[in-house]
């Protein structure tokens, strides 16, 4: 459906037009005209699919209905993470760049200072994180008695971070009469829960079906023994000639670890986690953006919410222990329509976490074996040792069965050259040939 038949303000479809959509996403398309009508809403839409278009379009719509009076704030938009509430904030910018309205972001690891001058000079819109827009809260820094539109984007990573608290203190300071939206992936209880607590009579909007993984997202699985992983990414991203991924690990060590080996391997690589500065977090990301550093290893909170245009390539350097964060995960690619591939990189002893993301989809992922990778039948499985920041969900299983199938010995060719940026045409082509004669299914 094209955006001019939304009903949506001249303003509004001018933003549009100058982001270069053309159609409206089904998420826009079912959201925009309830949101549009004062309906709370609860929709099932998994990253990627314009969701943020699909609420900031209307919100802004509704706002500008009424324009008078004092400036105050007048809605908030709830985000999991400080990357993703910049983006979200970016979209507002964007999308109402043809209003008047003043936004702001707000989050922790940066100072308030800045924070409290913008909310003194006034806002009519935040974009924050839970737990710095309740210190300002705490601190009479802000005031949100007049909010009429609030939205919680990734309600289901929000209550996974713990931030369920946080929210209820923030929820119970606003008006009563208002309308809510709520974005999740999923749908568990507890959002179930939480939606009934914080809407109203919610229309329902499912646009990809419960659980199910983004379309388009072409999934690969490479048995592969747990020392040798590395060797295989650095060898896949080389052979493969690819350019720009996003590789996932369980833990934050596990991320400065993998960083500095690939990097090692002369492959550019920058790891993200919640550990680092929020200074740090942006050049790193902003530097895979703009393509000079080739490999952007992160951490599932890190990693929650980033947009990065046309990302081609997530790999699943360790799988994680919560099934759900694998649809996360893979949602990074493929986004809004465009193709993309998910690797993941499988030990034995995460063949109950994949059993367990498989039987979530509902699917077999397809399983190919890089010759020269085979597994060692003699390893067994080990129970995974969980980093210290991990949310413990779910206690990991390897269970010590083989994989089923057998690893093909057919040599291919081993090496493919990890360094070089160059001589891309040819060697995309041949590196294509070669990987493509060289991967065989294993299940
Ligand atoms: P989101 O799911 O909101 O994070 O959006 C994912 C990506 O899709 C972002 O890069 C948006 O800029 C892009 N996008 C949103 N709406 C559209 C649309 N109607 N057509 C094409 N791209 C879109």
């Amino acid at each position: 459906m094209l955006f001019n038949q939304l009903g949506l303000l001249a303003e509004l479809l001018r933003a549009v037009q100058s982001q270069g959509y053309e159609k409206a996403t089904p998420v826009q398309h079912k959201a925009i005209p309830l949101i549009l009508e004062g309906r709370d809403i609860l929709a099932g839409a998994q990253t990627g699919t314009g969701k943020t278009a699909g609420f900031t379009l209307p919100l802004l719509q509704r706002l500008q209905a009424n324009t008078k009076g004092p400036r105050r704030v007048r809605a908030l938009i709830l985000t999991p993470t400080r990357e993703l509430a910049a983006q979200v904030h970016e979209s507002v910018r964007n999308y109402g760049r043809y209003l008047n309205f003043r936004s702001m972001e707000i989050y922790g690891g940066v100072s308030s200072r800045p924070q409290i001058s913008k909310l003194r000079k006034g806002v009519d819109i935040i974009v924050a994180t839970p737990g710095r827009l309740l210190d300002h809260l705490q601190q009479r820094n802000v005031d949100l008695s007049g909010i009429e539109i609030l939205v919680l984007d990734e309600a289901d990573r929000m209550l996974d971070m713990g931030f369920i608290r946080d929210i209820r203190k923030i929820v119970n300071e606003l008006p009563k009469e208002r309308q809510s939206l709520m974005f999740s992936a999923t749908f568990s209880n507890d959002i179930k829960r939480l939606a009934n607590d914080f809407l109203v009579d919610p229309q329902e909007i499912q646009v990809a079906q419960r659980n199910t993984t983004a379309e388009r997202v072409e999934q690969f699985v490479y048995p592969v023994d747990k020392r040798r992983k590395r060797e295989l990414l650095s060898e896949l991203i080389g052979r493969e000639n690819w350019q720009q991924v996003l590789v996932f690990t369980r833990t934050k060590h596990g991320a400065n670890r993998l960083a500095e080996q690939l990097s090692d391997d002369g492959i550019q690589s920058v790891a993200i986690h919640g550990n680092k500065s929020q200074g740090a977090r942006t050049k790193a990301l902003a530097a895979f953006k703009a393509g000079r550093v080739r490999v952007l290893v992160a951490t599932d909170i890190a990693a929650r919410g980033l947009d990065i245009d046309k990302l081609p390539h997530v790999v699943n350097f360790e799988m994680p222990h919560v099934p759900e964060d694998y649809i996360h995960r893979i949602g990074r690619t493929a986004r809004a329509g465009r193709e993309g591939q998910a690797v993941s990189l499988v030990c034995i002893d995460e063949k109950k976490l994949l059993k367990d993301i498989e039987s979530l989809l509902n699917t077999h992922i397809e399983k190919i074996v890089m010759p020269g990778y085979e597994v060692d039948p003699r390893i067994k499985a080990e129970p995974i040792v969980q980093g210290r920041q991990q949310r413990s969900k779910r206690p990991s299983g390897g269970g010590n069965k083989a994989w089923r199938g057998k690893p093909t010995s057919r040599s291919g060719k081993r090496g493919g050259n990890a360094n070089s940026r160059g001589g891309k045409a040819n060697a995309r082509g041949a590196q294509r040939k070669q990987s493509s004669g060289g991967r065989r299914r294993a299940s």
